[in-house]
């Protein structure tokens, strides 16, 4: 189809209703305001990412010197084992220079860190451990070891998960001295409490717990226990004879007789009073019992101690009585002394420096 007879290509455009200049500085205006908006944006985005870069540089630069005010040890670790940073206390433990530290495998930076795999810090924070505290000693130079107590605790990222660990490494120097000074001073205490000051035998105290727990022991066991009572002879002629000082003496040479004649790892000598010694013997019969009562006796006969008041012997001689149980739950310690006792009893009775065995 062709165009139609007497009609022109050309339009014809109606002559403009406004101003060119005017529609220019129109369009001018709004340029310079979208501009100058955008001028605004743009300064305000600056201010504030400036604003957070500072607040970051101020935020690090405080951490910073926390970090490296700690008196401990600092460090974190990513998860490959690479310290990522680490303070200046920290340096001075591992001796060497930053830039060896920072991007160095921890456990290659010294030895002592890791033992083993399953005892590694970081493997048991990423199977879920919160807190790992282990004691370590670290050697220094060649001899010089410090012990540090190491605590780790995960390194979080944003979005909380694990990317590794933190550590703090305290120095425990004082504590662990500390801790030897209070185990001596308890063993020492421990000790005074259960020893006779004056013949360093057990006191009573000690006596009375161990038979006790012998007695527990052998009625699980089914052993039987014996015990020897003894009592110095006319030891208040002694005193009055020699003094005080001298009574002190011959109860320590006594002491002395009777230790070197009892010795089984499981007897107890003991100062029951003030001149008696009993003697406990767990798993002992009454004929092993009465040969170690006669040992003693002569072993006093031997020490030959000058006692002219005694009308026993010309020198200081004990009176024993021994008795033997076997402790079965039903029956108490208790008896066994009074058993002893009445042996003793009968000793003296009979004339002194003798032994006697409890009979019903
Ligand atoms: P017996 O043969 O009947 O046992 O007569 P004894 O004189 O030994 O018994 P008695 O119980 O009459 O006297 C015990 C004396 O032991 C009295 C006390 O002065 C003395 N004695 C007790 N403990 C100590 C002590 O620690 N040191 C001294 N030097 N004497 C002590
Ligand atoms: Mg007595
Ligand atoms: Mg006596």
């Amino acid at each position: 189809m062709g165009e139609p007879a007497g009609k022109s290509n050309v339009i014809q455009l109606a002559p403009p209703t406004f101003s060119v200049e005017e529609e220019l500085n129109r369009i001018r205006k709004k340029y310079d305001d979208l501009c100058q908006q955008m001028d605004e944006i743009l300064m305000e985005t600056m201010e504030r990412s400036n604003r957070i870069i500072m607040e970051s540089e101020i935020a690090n630069l405080i951490m910073n010197q926390v970090f490296n005010a700690s008196n401990d040890g600092i460090w974190a670790i990513d998860k490959s084992f690479r310290v990522i940073r680490v303070n200046k206390k920290m340096i001075d433990i591992i001796q060497k220079p930053v830039n060896e530290v920072i991007g160095g495998k921890c456990f290659e930076l010294f030895q002592e860190h890791c033992r083993s795999k399953e005892n590694c810090p970081m493997e048991r924070i990423f199977k879920g451990e919160r807190m790992v505290e282990q004691e370590k000693t670290l050697t220094f130079g060649s001899e010089k070891e410090v012990p540090f107590m190491v605590t780790s605790t995960p390194l979080l990222s944003l979005d909380q998960s694990i990317i590794g660990m933190v550590e703090t490494f305290a120095d425990i120097t004082e504590r662990k001295n500390a801790e030897r000074v209070l185990q001596l001073a308890n063993r020492e205490l421990e000790r005074l409490a259960t020893e006779d000051a004056l013949t360093k035998l057990s006191n009573r105290r000690r006596f009375d717990e161990y038979l006790e727990l012998e007695w527990r022991r052998q009625s699980r066991a089914g052993g039987q226990i014996s015990l020897i009572m003894s009592d110095v002879d006319f030891f208040k002629h002694y005193n009055d004879k020699y003094g005080h000082q001298a009574g002190d003496a011959c109860l320590k040479a006594v002491a002395d007789a009777i230790r070197k004649k009892v010795g089984r790892p499981g007897d107890l000598i003991a100062r029951y009073g003030g001149e008696e010694f009993a003697i406990v013997m767990p798993e002992t019969d009454i004929k092993g019992a009465l040969k170690v009562a006669e040992n003693i006796r002569q072993e006093l006969t031997k020490q030959n101690l000058p006692h002219p008041e005694s009308a026993a012997a010309p020198y200081v001689t004990i009176s024993c009585g021994i008795a033997s149980m076997f402790p079965d739950g039903t029956n108490k310690p208790q008896t066994l002394i009074e058993r002893a006792d009445q042996g003793l009893y009968r000793a003296k009775q009979q004339g002194r420096n003798r032994i006697i065995i409890f009979q019903d």
